[in-house]
């Protein structure tokens, strides 16, 4: 058997920083005073917050114990991929970190920060070419956001031809976001069913577009890993009757330079800088949603959009069909830097990212399809989805199988997402994974699953070795113990 990473070792128990502390201990020094005491204001005098008195390497500990009962992907493989967090090159946070970039203020006259201008125009020229699209808004700070500046452009589309329409089709392997973001504008989300093979069929699309069908939001590849085949047949059955193809890019991993969206007969994209362009975002940190679109559609953008006039950049405001403004000032940067170094750093290497990114997609397929349930056997994109209905015989969930994975070193991947595959288990292992590792994390799946039979006590009470064991986790959501 091969060595796992493992998950045992120094691990620290870790009291709160109150109950470490000790009267009188300090973390810092001030230099001798050399003016007299002067009695503090009344309202300054009160009782002193109740910090606790620690020494610098109490607090360097505690912080350093705290992130070590972390997982990360700097740490090991994470199978949750790009959609979560995919390996992001130090180089660019570097470059995000540069004075001039990260002290810029969004005041600043343009004349200074032509640069940071610069910066943001280039990336939008690099995201039309990366889609296929026309123009760009950086605005939106989540990829939500850019679905809702893409329902706002559809409803302004027909609104300036004068109709009303009020439905959106959203296939049922769609993110939750995009039935709600259609909701939202006050459409009516309409579902659509994908076939067996795992995606949309032209009739099913066909059965349920009308002359109210304002439009249609396609993830592609969908949530299942899969490429959405026929969607420029369902493009065209939506144009026919005057209604517009929205696609969902969160998740371009699978498809850059080698899949043009405008050709797909897409209309509105978004794309999420930080999944497929290198933002670390776990725990809802900061994010950019940009919104691309073709030629019709582009008068309809937020403002201020950024434009170039004798070769300096500007913000425009002259746009007066423009959906307005999504997003204070325009859109996070410091997002948009790192995506910029990201895309100039791989140049044509990206299309070589997508590449890997299905190969090991695939090799992870094929490699545990023998253990695993596979419920569309057929070659997948950016991921794979498998349920747990080889283990059901031996009353092993899903939850079950990758809470033991835990205890062979590897992070769960994604579990019950998408809700159209029963106790589905989606494995994203994304382009950097070595062989090496993709090796150690199926073998580790292999001995889960050879567990699932021979010793399924093993499973139910899993993680063993990890710092926490099993939880209830409802309770361990809704009456969270902070203490550790
Ligand atoms: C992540 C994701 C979204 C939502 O993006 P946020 O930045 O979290 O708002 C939408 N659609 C798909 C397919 C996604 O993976």
């Amino acid at each position: 058997m091969r060595e796992f990473p493992g998950t045992t070792g120094l691990v620290f128990n870790e009291p709160l920083l109150w109950e470490k502390a000790k009267k009188g201990r300090c973390g810092m020094s001030l230099p001798r005073r050399d003016v007299d005491p002067a009695p503090l204001d009344d309202d300054l005098a009160g009782d002193a917050p109740d910090f606790p008195d620690l020494s610098e390497v109490d607090v360097v500990r505690h912080y350093t114990r705290l992130s070590q009962w972390n997982f990360a992907v700097d740490l090991g493989m994470y199978p949750l991929g790009s959609c979560t967090m995919k390996y992001n090159p130090k180089i660019n946070e570097k470059l995000a970190a540069i004075p001039g970039f990260a002290g810029a203020h969004p005041l600043l006259p343009v004349e200074i920060a032509q640069g940071a201008l610069r910066l943001m125009f280039e990336l939008e020229r690099f995201l039309t070419e990366i889609t296929g699209l026309d123009a760009v808004s950086l605005q939106p700070a989540a990829g939500a956001q850019g679905e809702l500046a893409g329902m706002l452009m559809i409803h302004a589309f027909h609104k300036s031809k004068g109709s009303h329409r009020t439905k959106i089709i959203v296939p049922d392997t769609a993110h939750g976001t995009n039935p709600a973001s259609a909701a939202l504008c006050g459409y009516v989300p309409v579902k659509v069913r994908s076939n067996d093979q795992g995606i949309l069929s032209p009739e099913a699309v066909a059965a349920v577009t009308d002359e109210e069908t304002a439009g249609i939001m396609i993830t592609n590849p969908n949530t299942l890993g899969l490429f959405e085949e026929n969607i420029s047949q369902i493009a065209r059955i939506v144009h026919e009757k005057g209604g517009l193809v929205y696609c969902d890019g969160a998740n371009m991993n699978a498809v850059m330079g080698i899949v043009d969206a405008k050709k797909m007969g897409v209309d509105i994209q978004h794309l999420n800088l930080h999944k497929t362009f290198s933002t670390p975002h776990g725990a809802g940190g900061p994010g950019s949603g940009p919104v691309c679109v073709t030629e019709q559609l582009a008068r309809f953008l937020p403002v201020p959009r950024i434009v170039q006039r004798n070769g300096q950049y500007a913000f425009s405001e002259e746009y007066p069909e423009s959906i307005g403004k999504l997003h204070a000032f325009y859109g996070n940067f410091g997002v948009m830097i790192k995506a910029y170094s990201y895309i100039l750093t791989m140049g044509p290497q990206l299309k070589r990212v997508s590449e890997l990114a299905v190969l090991n997609a695939n090799y992870v397929k094929e490699k545990l399809k023998s253990v695993l349930h596979l419920p569309h056997d057929r070659p997948c994109m950016h991921e794979c989805v498998f349920s747990d209905r080889f283990q059901k015989d031996h009353k092993i969930t899903t939850l079950d199988m990758v809470k033991r994975l835990m205890d062979y070193g590897f992070h769960p991947p994604t579990i019950y997402f998408p809700l159209v595959v029963e106790g589905a288990i989606m494995i994203e292992p994304t382009e950097t994974e070595s062989k090496e590792d993709l090796d150690l994390f199926i073998d580790a799946f292999k001995a889960v699953a050879k567990e699932a039979e021979q010793a399924p006590e093993l499973l139910r009470q899993a993680p063993g070795r990890c710092k926490v064991k099993r939880l209830d986790e409802t309770s361990a959501a809704r009456h969270p113990c902070l203490s550790g």
